[in-house]
């Protein structure tokens, strides 16, 4: 058994966010007043508080600059092996907290502004979130960045730097509407510009076959300018790049041809070159085949992969000439955030055989031994498929350099299953039923040497079902990298109060080896632990509880259960389960109201897609049943519901430390690992879920004991779907279940408009694809199972302790050390750069 840590232990703990000594506290005051005057030019007499936060953000980003610098000279020295992590998506979330964070220097912040008479926690409110990201994935690539950072990777982020971020949500008579998200209104602190190293992209065009080879002439340009975000690892003197990349008009735009003379038409039509990089798709798990989408792929893409090849020509050791790409996949790797990036791997064909002169089978070669594909979903309707007619005039040779590649895969496949047209058409990379397309997964499969889904039953699910034809031709290929999350933002950074009782009793190694929490096992049966436990968690209700109360107008009850359900609205992730259980619960009290009842909070919130009609009808019968139920006197402080606007990264952070019990119910087989689900286990949340994604993972580690699994599993989803799944065989037999949709249908809560929710009905009954029916009974079971618990308190936090001892799996560094070792040949930590106070050595650069 792990001893408690002495007095003198304890005050180590400090250093979690820095120690305050005064000269520091000193120089950053001086910093701030210096910002204040010099960059924002204001007094303290004029100042807003968007000002202090402004000065105090150039202040912490001033702490970056000295390192940031010299790790890019350090990569440039070494020559380590770059990574590369391309996505359509970074959900970056505030900056100023988790740099202050990682840097160490939180409590010299603290303390500073407190001296100021300045609320820092107001300040960092100030903050507009990045949200460049719809949801898992694009907060996954945020994760991981800070990990490759903390491991010490020579590694890079590449997007788009969207003017418009995911909308704004809010809640309007029940519906939800949407705002432009305008997040760089007053600037962006953390972001520098690179104009100098503008590059340009080509669209459109057709090509000419010349001796030398194709030609893609007569194209319309754009130009790509940079714009670099620091990402500062955990307390080891790296910082990082991500880089994103804006769409600028030439000067020239429209000036040249046919519209000469039209000067003022010329400018104005700057815009469509620009519109690239003006906002965000908000679609989460949905291919919707636009256009100005697909420039959008093409536009990071195209500037990334010439930002490599320049970096990969111009090391130290001396711009190697064209024999030496030979190296480039010892030099380069590359990863492909789901199939948006796919246009990568034509992109790079075209570079090596149009531009390089390299022949075609060394240049597929080097091409598949550099990239690496991720694959995020199973859901048909997410999976992207271009239409041909639209890549034929948007990017005429890269189409031509797909259907080369397809045709020696389709001759490879032929030679090895002689006279299978049926296996032919479904491993083509052209779909020709309907109207031809381009399969962007098949591309992104052929075109790399690695190919991962995100959790093991996901991977599984990949390998032996959806892309089966694949994987029977290249077993190898094959791999699973379970997500993680990053322990700094979603523990050190959202719940001070549970890491000072954690590393009070483990020291604080977890916060870079996060299997460290095992050793919390050897305190379940500690008394004055477990009473820590509680009382962080009571005080992270209490405060979230006031910001409800404040928001939402309602009274909360802080000894109820705090159940949340937030990511986004889908129908695949059934928060019309979760709904149909409120309505159970409303009647269950309504039926016998002296009964006894463990009261609850039920939170549930996300953005729906704003074209995704159902989710919408989905957000409406939420609001609905939460005016009925927090207006029925009968029910009083035992149930109340709330939606909780605009849920976003800097409101998870808020939501999650507050959190009892963590909703996961989607179908079993559809989510493809949640890390939502990650992020409410290590908060001290317990987990009511399915077999499904991590959730999987979760109880192998934690034991199937320490989670509430309830519901059909991926076998019983598909001998149910095999045998047909008949909705109305669960409403006849279940009298629950048949009261709460008799309620839905006949406009209980939707007096004013009783047919409201006929299409949400409709679809439960007709077409669900999702089975909600059919997990009912034993989702309802399964909460009684949670309730009960709850009246223990003490048994409820033995197994909080035993989750969040369990969660050491789920830390963005193991994930990423697998991507390292198993993906991208690289090993994390071998590169160790000295502080900014101790010169720069080669000599320290290998090792
Ligand atoms: C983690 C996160 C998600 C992903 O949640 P899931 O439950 O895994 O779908 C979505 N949105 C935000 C803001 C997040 O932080």
């Amino acid at each position: 058994m792990a001893t408690p840590l002495t007095d003198q232990e304890k005050r180590r703990q400090i250093s979690l966010r820095g120690i305050p000594d005064l000269e520091n506290v000193h120089e950053l005051i001086k910093g701030f007043n210096r910002h204040l005057h010099f960059t924002l030019v204001k007094d303290r007499n004029i100042a807003t508080p968007r000002d202090y936060y402004f000065a105090l953000a150039h202040t912490v980003r001033d702490h970056l600059v000295g390192r940031w610098i010299r790790t890019q000279q350090f990569y440039y020295e070494a020559d380590p092996k770059r990574v590369y992590y391309l996505s359509l998506e970074f959900y970056m979330g505030r900056t100023l907290q988790n740099t202050m964070v990682n840097l160490g220097v939180q409590n010299t912040c603290d303390e500073a502004m407190y001296q100021l008479g300045l609320d820092i926690e107001e300040l960092e409110e100030i903050e507009e979130d990045a949200g460049l990201g719809n949801g898992g994935l694009g907060r996954l690539a945020a994760c991981f960045l800070d990990s490759m950072a903390t491991l010490g990777l020579a590694a890079y982020g590449y997007g788009i730097r969207y003017e418009y971020g995911i909308f704004n949500q809010k809640i309007r008579d029940g519906w939800q509407v949407e705002e432009a998200d305008d997040w760089l209104r007053h600037g962006n602190p953390w972001e520098k510009a690179r104009p100098e190293y503008m590059l340009p992209v080509h669209f459109y065009g057709r090509v000419e076959d010349t001796k030398e080879g194709s030609k893609w002439v007569d194209t319309q340009v754009v130009l790509a300018m940079p714009f670099d975000t620091p990402i500062p690892g955990y307390q080891n003197n790296t910082v990082n790049t991500m880089r994103l990349w804006s769409a600028r008009a030439p000067n020239d735009f429209n000036l040249r041809d046919f519209n000469v003379g039209d000067y003022i038409q010329a400018v104005l039509d700057r815009n469509v070159a620009e519109n690239i990089s003006r906002v965000l798709y908000p679609n989460d798990n949905f291919f919707e085949g636009k256009e100005l989408r697909l420039k959008q792929e093409y536009f990071v893409v195209a500037a990334t992969l010439q930002d490599i090849i320049r970096r990969f020509k111009t090391t130290k050791k001396g711009v190697p000439g064209r024999s030496s790409f030979e190296n480039f996949p010892d030099k380069v790797a590359i990863q492909l955030n789901d199939t948006h990036p796919a246009m990568a791997i034509p992109e790079l064909m075209r570079i090596f055989v149009d531009i390089e002169k390299l022949d075609w089978d060394e240049a597929w070669d080097l091409t598949r031994r550099t990239f690496a594909y991720t694959n995020h979903t199973v859901l048909p309707e997410a999976l992207e498929r271009w239409p041909v007619r639209l890549m034929e005039t948007l990017l005429p040779r890269h189409l031509q350099i797909i259907y080369q590649i397809n045709q020696k895969h389709l001759d490879n496949i032929a030679a090895l299953f002689p006279d299978d047209m049926d296996r032919l058409r479904a491993m083509s990379l052209i779909e020709e039923d309907g109207e031809k397309r381009v399969n962007m997964a098949h591309l992104c499969i052929v075109g790399s040497h690695a190919v991962n889904g995100v959790a093991q039953i996901h991977s599984n699910i990949v390998k032996t079902q959806v892309f089966r034809n694949f994987s029977e031709l290249e077993p190898e290929k094959f791999q699973n990298k379970t997500n993680g999350i990053t322990p700094r933002r979603w523990l050190l950074v959202c719940n001070t109060g549970l890491v000072d009782i954690i590393a009070e009793m483990i020291g604080e190694d977890f916060v870079t080896n996060l299997s460290e929490l095992k050793k919390l096992n050897d305190f379940v049966d500690d008394k004055h632990f477990l009473q820590n436990i509680m009382k962080v968690k009571q005080e992270n209700k209490l405060k979230f509880g006031q910001y409800l109360e404040a928001e939402y107008r309602v009274k909360i009850n802080q000894a109820s259960i705090f159940d949340v359900h937030v990511k986004r609205i889908h129908e695949y992730k059934r928060q019309v389960l979760n709904c149909l259980h409120i309505i159970y619960l409303y009647n269950k009290i309504r039926m016998n109201p002296a009964a006894p009842f463990t009261p609850r909070t039920v939170i549930i919130g996300g953005k729906a897609a704003p074209g995704y009609h159902m989710a919408k009808m989905i957000i409406k019968l939420i609001t609905s049943v939460a005016n009925v139920v927090n207006n029925d006197p009968i029910v009083g402080d035992r149930l109340k519901v709330i939606f909780l606007e605009n849920y976003r990264v800097s409101l998870a952070e808020k939501v999650i430390p507050a959190t009892d019990l963590s909703e996961q119910i989607s179908t079993a087989g559809t989510e493809a690992s949640g890390t939502g689900n990650m992020k409410f286990m290590l908060n001290g949340a317990l987990t009511i879920g399915t077999m499904d994604g991590a959730n999987v993972e979760m109880a192998e580690e934690a034991g199937e004991e320490n989670l509430f699994i309830f519901g059909m599993r991926v076998e019983d989803v598909q001998a149910l779907d095999e045998e047909g799944y008949d909705a109305m065989l669960y409403y006849k037999k279940l009298p629950a279940l048949k009261q709460v949709m008799d309620q839905i249908t006949s406009g209980y809560f939707c007096p004013k408009n009783p047919h409201q929710f006929k299409d949400l009905t409709d679809m439960l009954f007709n077409h669900d694809r999702f089975k909600v029916f059919a997990d009912f009974e034993d989702y309802v079971k399964c909460q009684e199972r949670v309730s009960k618990l709850f009246q223990n308190p003490m048994e409820w936090t033995k197994m909080v302790v035993r989750n969040i001892a369990a969660t050491g799996k789920f830390s963005s560094d193991r994930t990423i050390t697998e991507y390292a070792r198993e993906i991208w040949n690289v090993e994390p930590s071998n590169l160790k750069i000295p502080p900014p106070s101790e010169p720069l050595h080669v000599d320290h650069l290998t090792s």
